[in-house]
């Protein structure tokens, strides 16, 4: 794989990565259309890393469609799919990770602890041997992105970060590997997350922009789903992820709750005008 990169390199051509754990969705193929347009040679990694994944978590069962998957990386225009076994990305031995304790701690951290380790660890480690100038992913990750943009920066990593938007079902659903766990009574359920994001950001953009107000008209409407367990709902800077009592610069309300034995996130950015 880097050989190939450092090719493409030497030859002042632009490298685009964009990582994902397959099982494609509209979601993903956004991500590769802007890469696509950034770049001369696009690499799509496709790793369901081991590491991100609690012992209690759905690592065994996370779905796969190789076949599917490589066809739409190719009607996307994916030079390369890099597509690494979890013995070659860790062999024996290995033992280095990276921590971005600050950022990590919030939302997801909080839950699944060591997953936000093993996401760290595996970009870096993707970026090493793809040798990118840009890499792009998604904001339906908020923190993700945001614990890899400071990584990048703090680490003096010569990579451009892009993120970009949710891609949704019609309905308004986030697009998820994970939506095909639901059943059709959680997935009904489940359009309370978008839905109750919706409404908080409807009093906002009728000028509530205080936590309680906000958090109330979410929780309302996700938890009026009997399904829904929440994990955990909050607003926070986008930047720091620290909790905000108001909106008075950007932040982000996000969300994560299980649905049966399915754990969806999703969020939206309320930005002050
Ligand atoms: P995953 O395969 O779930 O690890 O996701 C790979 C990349 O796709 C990450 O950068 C995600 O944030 C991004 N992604 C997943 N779902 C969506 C979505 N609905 N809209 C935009 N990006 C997404």
């Amino acid at each position: 794989m880097r050989a190939a990169s450092r090719a493409q390199r030497s030859q002042e051509k632009k490298i685009g990565l964009v990582p994902t754990m397959g099982y494609l969705h509209e979601g993903h193929l956004s991500l590769l259309r802007t890469a696509r347009k950034r770049s001369d040679f696009l690499v799509m990694s496709l790793f369901v890393n081991p590491t991100q994944f609690a012992p209690n978590e759905d690592l065994d069962r996370y779905p796969r469609d190789e076949e599917g998957d490589l066809k739409k990386a190719e009607a996307c225009g994916v030079d390369v799919v890099f597509k690494p076994e979890a013995d070659t990305m860790y062999p024996t031995g290995f033992q280095t990770t990276i921590d971005v304790p600050e950022l990590g701690k919030h939302l997801c951290g909080a839950s699944r602890p060591g997953h936000f380790s093993g996401v760290a660890t595996v970009v870096t480690k993707l970026l090493n041997v793809t040798l990118p100038d840009l890499a792009v992913f998604g904001e339906k990750d908020f923190q993700q992105l945001a614990i890899i943009r400071r990584l990048v920066q703090d680490l003096d990593l010569e990579v451009e970060i892009i993120g970009e938007p949710i891609i949704r079902e019609e309905d308004g659903m986030a697009m998820s590997s994970r939506n095909a766990y639901l059943k059709p009574n959680e997935r009904k359920q489940a359009l309370g997350l978008s839905r109750g994001l919706g409404a908080a950001k409807l009093r906002f953009e009728q000028g509530a922009h205080d936590a309680v107000t906000l958090l109330g008209a979410a929780h309302a409407v996700i938890a009026a789903s009997p399904l829904a367990r929440i994990d955990y709902l909050a607003l926070c800077d986008v930047d720091t992820l620290e909790a905000v009592d108001e909106v008075r610069r950007p932040a982000v309300l996000a969300t994560a709750a299980h649905f049966g034995r399915t754990r969806l996130i999703d969020n939206i950015i309320l930005r002050p005008s």
